[in-house]
């Protein structure tokens, strides 16, 4: 897997080259001997957590004042790439977390902030967000978790399932979305609360078992009468779809990041495993049937980091992004696929072998056309921008 840099958009600064050197040294060094294990295991990679954030990876876009690195999105992409080209599961961790980290960031008071947004910046903990329910995936608004208030503490009622980083020995805060009343139109009023591990009534249910992002700990959660105190409310009360809405774009780059990492990382292995097996007595590089599929990967690789790194550009410009998020997710996810079975095909019998990272990342990129919006999500929010 040394392969050299892959191209980049001209315009990126020699601060992005060095981020990009030092995570992929990282990954290539700290992540890649364990993936195997840790996929077998399903277990969460708690020294590579916390190495990832002595680094400074897991707080990189958030203010230093609450432990985080200043940094832009962009680079944060870079991160999450050069990660999910060794470990796509192990880049959701800091993915998943970072989703809490903006809610956090910003809607919260600077108690929340200095108690549940400072720990999960600096490694210390891991944070979740719940949002999805049984029956409620896609159709985020129909949610059952209920909150009621008596004055004083608000009472959660209700279940949340397929919740990344949750169940780990640093469980931090969960941002859950809950009902509280009725808006006057009749829909449902959302808010946001910060449930703290250990909350009583909140308990975690099963691990569950996956395809893909084995590493990237997912289990159901329940809260029987879990009581918090009114300041576990986030913003405002009845903003919690708009909250989640406005953070879920900035999440599509980021899942995104991570379909281009698995991208890079089939077309590496791709071209290196073809430069070694020989059939017919010639390299597998020789046969033009292999050559086009890795043309294609390239292609895909190329034009899927043009479009992330433009949307992560706006983001860091204070433009309006979220149309170009939902293109970039749904452009990279989908190349993803298509590149992690390629690279299999291209691994003949060896890449169905659980050892081969290729064989890994075909899972992990299945995940990716699914969360933070299906691809038939991202397909009907760009027909309604281009449909406007
Ligand atoms: C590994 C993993 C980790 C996850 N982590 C988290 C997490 O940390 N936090 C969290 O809150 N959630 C998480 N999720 C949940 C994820 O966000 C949902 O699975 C996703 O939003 C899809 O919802 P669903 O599974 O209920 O599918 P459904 O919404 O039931 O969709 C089923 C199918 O119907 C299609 N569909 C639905 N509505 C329409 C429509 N209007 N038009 C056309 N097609 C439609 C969908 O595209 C899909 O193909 C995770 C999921 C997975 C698999």
């Amino acid at each position: 897997m040394n392969r050299p840099i892959p191209s980049r958009p001209h315009w990126l600064t020699d601060q992005h080259a060095m981020i990009r050197d030092a995570v992929r040294r990282f990954a290539e060094a700290q992540i890649a001997p364990y993936s195997e294990k840790l996929w077998e295991d399903e277990a969460f990679p708690y020294d590579i957590w916390r190495e990832a954030a002595q680094l400074g990876f897991t707080g990189l876009p958030y203010p230093e004042t609450w432990g985080g690195g200043d940094g832009d999105w962009l680079s944060f992409v870079i991160v999450l790439e050069e990660l999910a080209r060794i470990d796509c599961a192990v880049a959701n961790a800091l993915m998943a977390n970072s989703t809490v980290a903006s809610l956090l960031s910003n809607y919260g008071t600077p108690e929340q902030k200095d108690r549940f947004l400072r720990p999960i910046l600096d490694g210390r903990q891991i944070g979740s967000i719940a949002l999805s329910e049984p029956d409620a995936g896609s159709d985020a608004a129909n949610l059952a978790t209920r909150a009621t208030f008596d004055g004083e503490r608000w009472t959660v009622s209700g279940s949340k399932t397929f919740i990344s980083n949750s169940g780990t020995a640093i469980g931090g805060p969960v941002v859950i979305a809950a009902v509280t009343g009725t808006r006057p139109d009749g829909r449902k009023e959302i808010s946001n609360f910060v449930i703290p591990s250990g909350a009583p009534g909140f308990s975690t249910g099963r691990k569950l078992r996956k395809i893909g992002w084995r590493a990237s700990i997912t289990h159901e959660l329940f809260f029987d009468e879990c009581a918090v105190p009114a300041d576990h409310l986030l913003g405002e009360r009845g903003a919690g779809l708009r909250q989640t809405l406005a953070q879920i774009s900035t999440g599509r780059i980021l899942i995104g990041a991570l379909a281009l990492g698995i991208l890079q990382g089939s077309l590496d292995r791709s071209t290196a495993y073809m430069g070694t097996r020989r059939a017919f007595g010639r390299a597998l590089s020789e046969f033009q049937a292999l050559q086009f599929k890795v043309a294609d990967m390239a292609t895909h690789a190329h034009a899927a980091r043009l479009m992330l790194y433009d949307a992560a550009a706006l983001k860091d410009a204070g433009l309006p992004f979220e149309t170009q998020a939902s293109l970039a997710k749904l452009f990279a996810s989908e190349r993803a696929m298509e590149a992690a079975h390629q690279a299999v095909q291209i691994h003949g019998g060896y890449g169905v072998m659980a050892e081969q990272a290729v064989a890994r990342a075909f899972g992990d990129a299945k995940v990716l056309e699914i969360v933070e919006g299906t691809s038939e999500i991202q397909r009907m929010i760009i027909a309604r921008a281009v449909l406007a």
